[in-house]
């Protein structure tokens, strides 16, 4: 039985912990500190002052606009400020990078020009997007961050890291390759984060982190974080990870209130096309992500809605690095509204003013619906998700509604109103 069949049992049992004492909560479920179900730690601490954080890190953190921590920062910042190896999960959007972010702030020695932490994440943009939350938070302990990411200048990366800087961000390749060189020594370092830890210990990733992983000091800090933890990642961390503090949310809890699912009945492939032109003036009334199950899908697409006088922007993995740095910064500061891409943006991408999502395609795992949707309705934000769906689709909806425990309804007419 794993580990998670017999968590499922445990709360047929005895129903989820926060069934009974999240009555009185009625805000976001990702917010409410009791919304957990599973969690060997049972501190909460609702206020920064109370954190027992260096005044520094204070400044930074409130200067950063944050005026009280989100549930998973309530009950995971001090486990890992104190060592914990940590594994926590919570509802996409609620503050994670901020969570792992403090905790090693908070632990750094910024009079060592050492590298003392090293987080990983599985693609670059998001590796950037994290790097910036770390210099901000850190802004008035003066920490250095570097995010080491492929694509970009080796020599450079090089030169930097040995400059010395107190935290790396980076994609598993190359940080391995810095290690290998030298450059990027691993002495020092203390904690290891990995964030969206299901999709690092996936298939595609999990040697790359292994390597990685080998070349630090045995007694490292691990940390992990992810909105998805399947069972099988969570069997797994059991090899490199000691008696981890676990905060982790039931899956039913994962799809969040604040965003409204439909789905609209496209019957075909070929009328898909149709149907996005026409939400197009919903699509451009905040901003909007469009999900493509592969990047050839994502070409095509763009290329059709260009042809059409629709303006949208495009990015997928093929394209160089400098032009997905371009795209993404144009999404970022609003002046590109509608982005059409794939899984690669479908995790941890953080732009506030997303509000509707929409799966060209339905995604092809069900942990990626989670985080796909979860690029709208960031922080408690209102949000809403599209699914088109042809006959063949109608299947793999049903199995989202099921896993999920949620209910797709089909699109109002008045969408439009809910964003
Ligand atoms: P996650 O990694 O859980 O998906 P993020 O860490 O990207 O979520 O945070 C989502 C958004 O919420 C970000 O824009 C972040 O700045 C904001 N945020 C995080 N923590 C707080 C807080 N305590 N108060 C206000 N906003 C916050």
């Amino acid at each position: 039985m794993s580990v998670n069949d017999r968590r499922n049992e445990e709360w047929d049992k005895n129903g989820p912990a926060s069934d009974k004492e999240s009555q009185a909560y009625d805000g976001p479920p990702g917010m409410d500190p009791d919304g957990v179900i599973d969690s060997n730690w049972d501190e909460v601490v609702d206020n920064f002052d109370d954190m027992n954080l260096k005044e520094e890190l204070l400044r930074g953190i409130y200067a950063y606009g944050f005026e009280k921590p989100s549930a998973i920062q309530q009950r995971a910042i001090i486990p890992c400020v104190k060592g914990h190896d940590v594994i926590a999960q919570a509802q996409s959007g609620t503050g994670k990078t901020a969570t792992f972010s403090i905790s090693i702030l908070q632990q750094i020695d910024t009079s060592l020009r050492e590298c003392q932490a090293l987080i990983l994440a599985p693609t670059r943009e998001l590796a950037q997007q994290i790097q910036k939350v770390v210099i901000a938070l850190g802004d008035f302990m003066s920490a250095q961050c570097h995010a080491c990411i492929g694509g970009t200048n080796v020599r450079e990366d090089m030169r930097k890291l040995e400059t010395g800087v107190h935290v790396v961000v980076g994609t598993p390749g190359r940080v391995y390759d810095m290690i290998n060189r030298r450059s990027l020594r691993a002495n020092f370092i203390k904690m290891f984060v990995l964030d969206e830890a299901d999709e690092m210990l996936s298939r595609g990733f999990k040697d790359q982190i292994h390597d990685v992983f080998r070349m630090l000091n045995s007694d490292v800090q691990v940390i992990l974080l992810s909105a998805t933890m399947p069972a099988d990642v969570l069997d797994v961390t059991k090899s490199f990870m000691r008696n981890p503090v676990r905060i982790l949310v039931k899956k039913e809890e994962l799809t969040l209130e604040g965003i409204k699912q439909f789905f609209v009945y496209v019957e075909r492939e070929d009328w898909k096309l149709e149907t996005l032109c026409d939400l197009y003036d919903t699509l451009s009334i905040t901003q909007a992500v469009i999900f493509c199950n592969t990047r050839r899908k994502v070409d095509w697409l763009t290329e059709n809605m260009h042809k059409r006088d629709f303006t949208v922007s495009a990015m997928h993995g093929d394209m160089e690095q400098r032009e997905r740095d371009v795209i993404m910064r144009q999404f970022r500061t609003g002046s590109s509204r509608v982005l059409i891409t794939t899984d690669l943006l479908a995790r941890g991408i953080d732009v506030q003013q997303v509000s509707l999502v929409i799966n060209y395609d339905l995604p092809s795992n069900r942990e990626n619906y989670i985080h796909r949707i979860g690029r709208g309705g960031r922080f408690g934000r209102k949000g809403v998700a599209i699914n088109f769906v042809t006959e063949e689709d109608k299947r793999t909806l049903k199995d989202i509604e099921q896993f999920y425990n949620t209910k797709i309804d089909e699109m109002p007419m008045n969408v439009a109103d809910l964003i």
